[in-house]
């Protein structure tokens, strides 16, 4: 069967978040089920960068304000096709912002401009079957369904609910669909263009990245003016739990870690402790717990809410490292914390890969406060690099860490401590837990062994995804 997946990231060419890293992840493990992915990208710089082999596949004279063509090409194992169009992708800055921080005034374009051409792929260059991944692949299922050609199937998989694609209706006239995609019974959603809606509406299957966030998108609570939408489409939405590359993310051979350790081997991990103390500022003293934050500074992350319980963690004579960037204001209050508390608060702002790893493979415990989140990685990641991750209990987080209370710690089940989300005293006092833990040093060891022995391969769920292709392949054959 080949798929083609569409997305505006795939680690390691780009990345701002955990869809990279899913969207990288994925085509390697549905290869053992019998599933060849390509996946269609922008052509952003560090993406052209990464196929300098690649052929041109096709021109596209005039793509929404210029010509562009599509390159086919490998890099990293990945079987890839680039949009090249210059006048829409070749910029500084990140995926959807320009360097001063504003978000770039054509997105609405640039993603149509993705859509349009992977709709046009996936019928006329042979695919069985396509995933789009978030806002940014929504639209081209509206193009896959009103455009002339074959049929091909579709999944939409939502990796956050919370970033629409929202935009004016009058961009509707420039996308070249039939007026009566401007609907409700279409890409409409509340006057305008709704990228994301478009994803859901077009779509012939949904999933979303965990089973609980898939029953909390169905509530008015969790569903961010989609649920009503969502509840009508409940019978094709699924949830499958997102998995970590196991090759990328292994501490037994990461080239970026000071120092390899694995679970039959932790003793070198206390190497990267120090070396994670050093590099934050921290008093480099093995005899302290060191709690680390990772994550885009934003409200839904919770970082407010760490520093928020910082008062317990410091009394409890633990240390904070934080490595994050966003809003400006949380920046702010993080890089304040650090300079209150020296040598107890470090904060690097920015996004490092390589200082990412540091955290994972150093502290010895990951704040994970999210006040909802689809999935997750950082507390996958966290698992596998002998942190437990300390998670608010919603969406992915309360599917992937057992707490370990009592009886998880005396049947040996325990990978990690919950809480209730949303509350900076529940936070506290699951740190203030863990704390105390540590400080017994036994029952955390246990923790950490049973973290890092948890499967967060894609192993399980890269079936699960195959076994809905090959469905949706099975009912269009019947279909047609
Ligand atoms: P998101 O909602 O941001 O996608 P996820 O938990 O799904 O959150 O994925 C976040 C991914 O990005 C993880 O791989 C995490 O390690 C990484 N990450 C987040 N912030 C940073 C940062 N500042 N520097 C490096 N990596 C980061």
């Amino acid at each position: 069967m080949r798929l083609l997946a569409i997305a505006s990231e795939c680690f390691p060419l780009v990345k701002t978040g955990g869809l990279a890293d899913v969207v990288g992840a994925l085509p390697g493990a549905l290869a053992p089920e019998g599933i060849a992915a390509t996946t269609l990208l922008p052509g952003y710089p560090s993406v052209l960068a990464a196929i300098p082999g690649a052929v041109k596949l096709r021109a596209l004279p005039e793509l929404f304000g210029g010509p562009a063509r599509v390159l086919a090409g490998t890099a990293h194992g990945l079987d890839l096709l680039v949009l090249e169009a210059p006048h829409l992708f070749d910029r500084p800055g990140t995926p959807y912002l320009a360097p001063g921080g504003g978000e770039w005034e054509d997105n609405a374009l640039r993603f149509a401009a993705l859509g349009a051409t992977g709709a046009l792929l996936a019928r006329e260059e042979g695919f069985d079957a396509v995933h789009a991944h978030d806002w940014q692949a929504g639209l081209a299922l509206a193009y896959l369904r009103h455009g002339a050609g074959r049929r091909v199937p579709s999944l939409f998989t939502i990796h956050n609910l919370a970033f629409q694609g929202q935009y004016p209706a009058t961009l509707f006239p420039r996308l070249g669909l039939p007026p009566e995609a401007f609907a409700m019974a279409g890409l409409e959603h509340y006057g305008h263009v709704g990228f994301l809606k478009s994803g859901l509406w077009y779509a012939d299957r949904i999933t979303t990245v965990s089973p609980t966030y898939a029953a909390e998108i169905l509530t008015p609570e969790g569903g961010m003016g989609l649920d009503g939408l969502l509840r009508g489409r409940g019978a094709v939405v699924d949830g499958i739990l997102n998995g970590l590359d196991t090759l990328e993310w292994d501490p037994e051979s990461d080239a970026r870690l000071p120092s390899r350790f694995s679970v039959a081997d932790p003793g070198p991990r206390a190497a990267n402790k120090a070396a994670l103390q050093h590099r934050m500022g921290l008093a480099e003293d093995a005899a302290v717990p060191l709690f680390a934050f990772i994550g885009r500074l934003a409200w839904q992350k919770g970082v407010d809410l760490v520093l928020e319980a910082l008062p317990a963690l410091l009394e409890g004579g633990a240390q904070l490292a934080i490595l994050g960037s966003g809003e400006a204001a949380l920046e702010a209050r993080c890089r304040a914390a650090a300079v209150e508390h020296p040598g107890r608060v470090g904060t690097f702002i920015g996004f490092d890969e390589t200082v990412a790893r540091l955290l994972y493979g150093g502290a010895d415990a990951v704040l994970v406060p999210s006040r909802f989140e689809p999935c997750g990685l950082t507390q996958l990641c966290a698992l596998r690099y002998g942190a437990p991750p300390i998670v608010a209990r919603v969406g992915g987080l309360a599917d992937t860490v057992i707490d370990a209370n009592e009886m998880a710690l005396a049947a040996g089940t325990g990978t990690g401590l919950v809480f209730a989300p949303g509350s900076a005293q529940m936070l506290a006092a699951a740190m203030r837990r863990a704390i105390a833990l540590w400080r017994q040093g036994e029952p955390w060891r246990r923790l950490q062994t049973n973290a890092m022995a948890c499967d967060v391969s894609w192993r399980r769920s890269a079936g699960r995804y195959a076994a809905l292709f090959r469905d949706m392949v099975r009912a269009e054959s019947i279909d047609a």
